[in-house]
């Protein structure tokens, strides 16, 4: 069986690199297309839901500096081709479930930091992401930054 559609989960830094490296080989190797998807954590959720003030204008400053870190995170890798770029608001794991369910992917790939003790408690976004996905996760495990 053989991958026909991956999604690519990015928070946009260098980091992220082995990550969208790994998918992009796995999609040249099963003829797959390749999706990128970065998620705008809304500032609302940041500060706890209840924010006694109009964020919006400082939301459209995020959205728009997003896009263009997503664009030109994107034009390092050729190999993406005709794949999308996805820009979402929301929380990680629901947005990334979602538009794995929509576009019909069936993989999306993730960093891992291989957290353990306390920090695994803190929860990692690869660990949410795998819970209830609709299709299989592969979690690129990511160097300790030295
Ligand atoms: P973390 O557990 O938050 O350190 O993130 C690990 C991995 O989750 C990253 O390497 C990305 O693949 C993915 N990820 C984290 N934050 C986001 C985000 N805002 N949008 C999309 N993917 C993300």
């Amino acid at each position: 069986m053989s991958y026909q559609h991956i999604l690519i989960a990015v928070d946009l830094t260098d980091e992220c690199h082995p990550v969208v490296q790994r998918a992009l080989d796995l999609a040249a190797s099963n003829g797959a297309k390749a999706d990128l998807v970065h998620i705008i954590e809304p500032m609302a959720m940041a500060f706890g839901g209840d924010v006694p003030m109009d964020l919006s204008l400082l939301q459209q400053q995020q959205f728009d500096q997003a896009k263009e870190r997503l664009v030109s995170f994107a034009e390092r890798y050729e190999q993406l081709g005709s794949g999308q770029r996805h820009l979402v608001y929301g929380q990680p794991r629901q947005e990334i479930h979602q538009l794995a369910t929509e576009l019909g992917c069936d993989l999306i790939v993730v960093g891992s930091h291989g957290r353990h003790g306390l920090a695994l408690l803190l929860g990692s976004t690869a660990n949410d992401v795998l819970h209830g996905a609709p299709c299989d996760v592969l979690a690129v495990r990511l160097k300790k930054p030295s």
